[in-house]
């Protein structure tokens, strides 16, 4: 607390990230990221990129990466956004499409950076709680409002809601902006990307952080018709004119690039995730059925706060909520065939 203080940060309740431990050789499976690594394309342009070049500011509109993304999705350029890490790319959208007089209506169970953002921006927002099989319910989000935002596949859960959903609620609300957040849609969903040309008021937001295994590169996009993006370039150049440096623009561009390597690594992932969820489920525990890079599980005879710190006794750390409905739940990030299975020996051990 300080007296230098504006009186807006003295409200604020800033997001707490998963820990980012200083100790080496932790199985680490708490925030999700990408256990293979980046593309070696990827790094080789990085380090191509490291020369005199670096004394000049880079494109302030990223226009080659942009042109790429769009590329990719079948867009144009103008229907792409980029940002430093999707974490801006919401936070522009809170300010620039979902700040109005209606609330902003997004899960009880969700992202928790939303909230965060709707303190900062000073934006009303309404949760509406999952069902008792943590299902995001649209019908419940055909009510009035001033945007409406989840995570398709939702986190912490991993549920996915199909395409046909999605369209379905576009349809009933063309008032305000719907924001689907696909930071996962590439562990076992379809991107609502088909649909921008369909609805005006869809924006589409990724990141390279998760399945391009890019976190600390910092890249995000969102994907929308042109005047929403329009939206968020004002935002973005009354703020930082320059979100992507010089490096993450050509490690981002040479990730799209590199199309075998990210679809082998995904392919991974996913058998990983398949094989872990039988394991769990062999030792008891109760998984709610995932379409990302992690599972949501429980066990019904073990505390999920005692499972969680058993796991970091044995070295592996796991993400553990202690909020409602979900302070028996761990969130566990799947990693590669090895900590999968140094994870499902320390399970064994401390459930049986
Ligand atoms: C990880 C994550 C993000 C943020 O990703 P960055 O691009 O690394 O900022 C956004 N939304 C959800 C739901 C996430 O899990």
């Amino acid at each position: 607390m300080s007296r230098y203080w504006s009186s807006l940060v003295h409200t604020l309740t800033p997001y707490v990230p998963g820990e980012q431990p200083k100790l080496d050789n932790l199985v680490k499976l708490n925030t999700n990221e990408h256990p293979y690594g980046p593309s070696p394309r990827v790094l080789a342009a990085i380090q191509q990129e490291l020369h005199d070049g670096l004394r000049l500011y880079p494109d302030p509109n990223s226009d080659r990466l942009r042109l790429v993304a769009a590329d990719y999705y079948g867009l144009k350029p103008e229907q792409v956004f980029v940002g430093n890490g999707s974490d801006e790319v919401l936070a522009h959208a809170f300010m620039a499409l979902l700040k109005h007089e209606q609330p902003l209506l997004f899960p009880d169970i969700t992202y928790s950076f939303y909230p965060v953002y709707c303190g900062l921006y000073e934006i009303d927002y309404r949760c509406i709680p999952l069902n008792e099989h943590f299902e995001i319910v649209l019908e419940d989000y055909l009510q009035p409002n001033g945007g409406i935002i989840f995570p398709n596949p939702n986190a912490p859960t991993g549920r996915l809601l199909d395409l046909q959903a999605i369209a379905a609620l576009l349809e009933r609300n063309t008032d305000s902006v719907v924001v689907i957040d696909e930071a996962y849609i590439d562990f076992g969903g379809e991107s609502a990307v088909r649909l921008i040309d369909r609805f005006p008021n869809l924006l589409v937001i990724q990141t390279l952080s998760k399945s391009r295994a890019l976190a600390g590169l910092r890249v995000g996009f969102a994907f929308g018709q042109a005047p929403l993006i329009e939206g968020l370039d004002r935002v973005k150049n009354s703020f930082n004119s320059y979100p992507i440096d010089r490096l993450a623009l050509a490690g981002a561009i040479a990730a799209f690039e590199d199309e075998a390597y990210f679809q082998e690594k995904r392919a991974a992932i996913i058998k990983n995730r398949e094989w872990l969820v039988e394991q769990l489920d062999a030792l008891g525990f109760e998984t709610v059925p995932s379409a990302a890079n992690f599972v949501f599980t429980r066990h019904p005879q073990h505390d999920g706060a005692v499972l969680a710190q058993r796991l970091r006794q044995d070295g592996i750390i796991v993400r553990h909520f202690k909020l409602p409905r979900i302070d028996q739940h761990l969130r566990i990030t799947v990693g590669t065939e090895r900590q999968c299975e140094l994870l499902v020996d320390a399970l064994r051990r401390i459930v049986a």
